[in-house]
């Protein structure tokens, strides 16, 4: 049997909406093919659906939540322990299923499932951790009491390119404060977002607390932001439909959290240790071959350590072997789609018509398909897209600066405002420059920064709340303060 049907048959790639506890199609029997971006092959279909089949999923999850929201907090902590625990035990399925809709190598889509995990089980602890707060009261005979509420039923729209971890940080949170969920995951990667379905099916969730719609983005995004039950979108995503989103969601006043687009600078002093700062260039640079959000465009070289390190970086971006996620040895999968291809093109190309030089790829991988070779670009300057725009592709534009003030205000000019990196051995500066950047996160001598026990998001651009961290719960909960006479 191959891999593809294995998934199948074990249930863990479903071609329906979950819904109420039930896999439906969509109520027009309309379907879409999913691609796998690795071979160009139809992997399935998913229900095309629109506002009426959000329309009940939110009915599902208004309902769910009387109850839900009652649970214990131990209750609900069982539940997301035994989510992880599912997670856990069925990682190297659950992998496959990420590789084969996404791309991705399989060593990242083995981390991003670890990760899911992680976020599942921090918020099964923090399930417990939701205390509310006495205030000393300023009147005699009155005790000032906080509470902390959920915040009703949540939506949930996501990306393709962490098409389950991005789930994992609003799901969890979700339930764990005693919200109910509708979420609609990105067309391109639907599996992954189905998969919040059957891990609910399998830990015996109640009807309606998880909810999964698949299908026409701007109808089902319409729905959950004109229905004034969903009391809270969770968005991850472009900076343009974020606005959007926001937009829509004014009219009923909802709890938002947008995790939005990224173009995050990455500076190397010359006091940096060069192979260190290669190799965090390379991480946040190359993973998911150049398709994150914290991914950085724009590579900040002090002018005496410039040479070298261009040299340096296109020798070991040379090595990083490009083809299908699930074959050995390989560190860059495909692109998500062609207008993914089309953008970087665009980018290379605009960036040597100014000037710039590739030092390494610079074109479609022979291989075709969506596949584009890693690529360094030297002599990048600020007139150019890439300076501005996320190029979301395997390339690396090196920008030269001379003075640390240079470096912070280059960094610093551009709308988003997600993460920043940088390197240097010199601490003073460590604690100047991290202060200095305009970023949400900020990676000093490292170049990967995720981890569920801190908070992500951005500035500027770049959205608004934090997932992860103690205080992802927050963006799921209500504040009430009950003032007590009469004592
Ligand atoms: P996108 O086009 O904004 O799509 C994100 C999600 O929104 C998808 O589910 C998409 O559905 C949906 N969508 C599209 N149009 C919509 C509409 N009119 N109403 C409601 N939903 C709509 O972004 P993307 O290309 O998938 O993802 C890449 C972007 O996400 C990049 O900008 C990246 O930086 C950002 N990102 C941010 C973070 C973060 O934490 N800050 C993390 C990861 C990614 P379909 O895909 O089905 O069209």
């Amino acid at each position: 049997m191959t891999m593809l049907n294995q998934l199948k048959s074990a249930g863990w790639l479903r071609e329906a909406n979950y819904i109420n506890g039930a896999w439906t199609g969509a109520d027009d029997q309309r379907t879409l093919a999913v691609q796998d971006p690795g071979t160009g092959q139809d992997i399935g279909t998913i229900p095309w659906s629109g506002a009426s089949d959000t329309r009940c999923a939110i009915d599902a999850a208004d309902k769910a939540f009387k109850d839900w929201s009652t649970t214990t907090a131990a209750e609900r902590a069982g539940f997301l322990h035994r989510m992880a625990a599912v997670i856990r035990e069925h990682s190297e399925q659950l992998a496959s299923l990420l590789t084969l809709e996404q791309g991705k190598p399989l060593a990242e889509a083995r981390a991003e499932i670890a990760l899911g995990a992680d976020y599942v089980q921090w918020f099964a602890e923090e399930a417990r951790r939701i205390n509310g707060q006495i205030i000393p009261s300023p009147w005699k005979g009155r005790q000032l009491q906080v509470t902390c509420e959920p915040v009703g039923v949540v939506g949930a729209i996501s990306p393709w390119n962490f098409p389950f971890s991005m789930l994992s940080r609003k799901v969890a949170p979700a339930l764990a404060a005693g919200c109910t969920i509708v979420v609609k995951p990105s067309e391109f990667t639907p599996y992954c977002g189905l998969l919040w379905g059957v891990l609910a099916e399998k830990i015996g969730l109640p009807a309606g607390v998880v909810n999964v719609v698949t299908g026409d983005a701007a109808a089902i995004g319409g729905e959950l932001t004109g229905d004034a039950r969903v009391r809270k979108l969770t968005f991850t995503g472009s900076t343009r439909i974020g606005k959007l989103l926001y937009q829509q969601s004014a009219a009923s006043m909802k709890k938002l959290s947008l995790e939005l687009g990224g173009n995050a600078p990455f500076i190397v002093f010359d006091d940096a240790d060069l192979e260190q700062a290669v190799e965090g260039a390379i991480a946040a640079k190359f993973r998911n071959s150049g398709q994150t959000c914290v991914c950085s465009n724009r590579i900040y070289v002090q002018d005496s350590i410039y040479e070298v390190f261009a040299q340096r970086l296109a020798e070991r971006v040379a090595t990083l072997r490009v083809g299908n996620g699930f074959d050995a040895d390989v560190k860059q999968g495909p692109l998500i789609n062609e207008a993914a291809v089309t953008k970087v093109q665009a980018h290379v190309a605009d960036a040597q018509a100014k000037g710039g030089r590739v030092l390494v790829g610079g074109k479609r991988h022979a291989l075709g398909g969506t596949f584009y070779e890693p690529t360094v670009i030297a002599g990048a300057t600020h007139d150019m897209l890439i300076a501005h725009e996320e190029t979301f592709g395997p390339v690396a534009a090196l920008f030269r600066f001379t003075s640390e003030q240079e470096a912070i205000d280059a960094a610093n000019a551009t709308e988003f405002g997600l993460s920043a990196y940088f390197y240097s051995r010199d601490l003073a500066r460590a604690h100047r420059v991290a202060r200095a950047l305009e970023s949400g996160m900020v990676g000093v001598n490292v170049g990967i920064i995720t981890s569920e026990v801190a908070p992500f998001g951005g500035v500027k651009d770049s959205g608004l709340g934090r997932e992860g961290g103690r205080f992802g719960i927050d963006e799921y909960l209500n504040l009430k303060y009950i003032s007590l006479g009469g004592l």
